[in-house]
């Protein structure tokens, strides 16, 4: 009876019954007019009030300093929970937030399924790179048809551009400190984000490859859209316009 009931909750959202599993969507969904927002702490935190306060939401405590995971703001019936960045889409998804933002790469590694994605946020902008040690020859040992041991936090993404490449990889899944492992041995490369590439020269590695450009994207659970949507759509609205202002040449 136990293994059958986690055989309900591990829900696959790629999958065509997606539609009959829907339930603890509802069953976790804020019912009052609270607005949950979900955000990570760091950057994307950082860049992201801003765009809050623009929309006249001020949060009242600080994540860095504070260890409160629900951070009140101005408004009594807004709130701002902190969780893990590869989190986000968890917690919007099951409605828990209603919406949140996070990165492309958390986006494309975890499928961004039931999300409603409008706005491309254009904050915490890095790359998604492959990088090796300085002075190998990443092009001899990557010709299609060889084998590559490569580290990451992102298997998915790293599979699918090594695919496109005819390269064989072995997948050694990592949950930080990428830049290690091709110093230890333990691989022949990384794929992982890159902005300045400090951190890379910081340990003797240089980038080889740029797998795609990584930016925070706004989520909206689908459903508080349609429920909340007097509270939410005006938000969405103020931040498409200040992200606008934001990038103008
Ligand atoms: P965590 O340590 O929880 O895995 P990070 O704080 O390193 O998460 O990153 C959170 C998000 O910020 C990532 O999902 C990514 O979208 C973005 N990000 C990560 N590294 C960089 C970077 N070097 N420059 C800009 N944005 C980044
Ligand atoms: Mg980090």
């Amino acid at each position: 009876m136990g293994v059958f009931f986690l055989f309900l909750l591990k829900i696959d959202y790629n999958s065509p019954f997606y539609g009959l599993f829907r339930q603890p969507e509802r069953l976790t969904m804020n019912e009052n007019n609270t607005l949950t927002i979900a955000l990570s702490k760091g950057r994307i935190f950082d860049e992201t009030l801003p765009l809050l306060a623009a929309a006249g939401i001020e949060v009242l405590e600080n994540p860095e300093t504070s260890r409160k995971l629900i951070l009140p703001t101005n408004h009594d019936n807004m709130r701002v929970i902190i969780v893990r960045a590869s989190d986000v889409p968890t917690y919007v998804r099951y409605g828990a937030a209603d919406f949140g933002i996070a990165g492309k790469d958390v986006l494309i590694e975890s499928g961004g399924g039931g999300l409603y994605q409008p706005l491309d946020l254009k904050i915490a902008q890095c790359k998604m790179m492959v990088a090796v040690k300085q002075g190998f020859d990443y092009q001899k040992v990557s010709s299609a048809g060889s084998r590559l041991r490569i580290a990451t936090k992102y298997p998915n993404i790293a599979r699918e551009h090594f695919a496109q490449k005819g390269v064989h990889i072995d997948i050694i899944k990592l949950y930080g400190s990428m830049e290690l492992a091709p110093l230890v041995g333990l691989s022949d490369a990384i794929v992982d984000l890159v902005s300045t590439g400090g951190t890379l020269r910081a340990n003797n590695l240089e980038a080889v490859e740029h797998i795609c450009d990584i930016s925070s994207r706004l989520i909206v659970n689908k459903a508080a859209l349609k429920l909340k949507h007097a509270q939410i759509q005006p938000i969405i609205d103020v931040f498409a316009k200040t992200v606008a202002q934001q990038n103008q040449a």
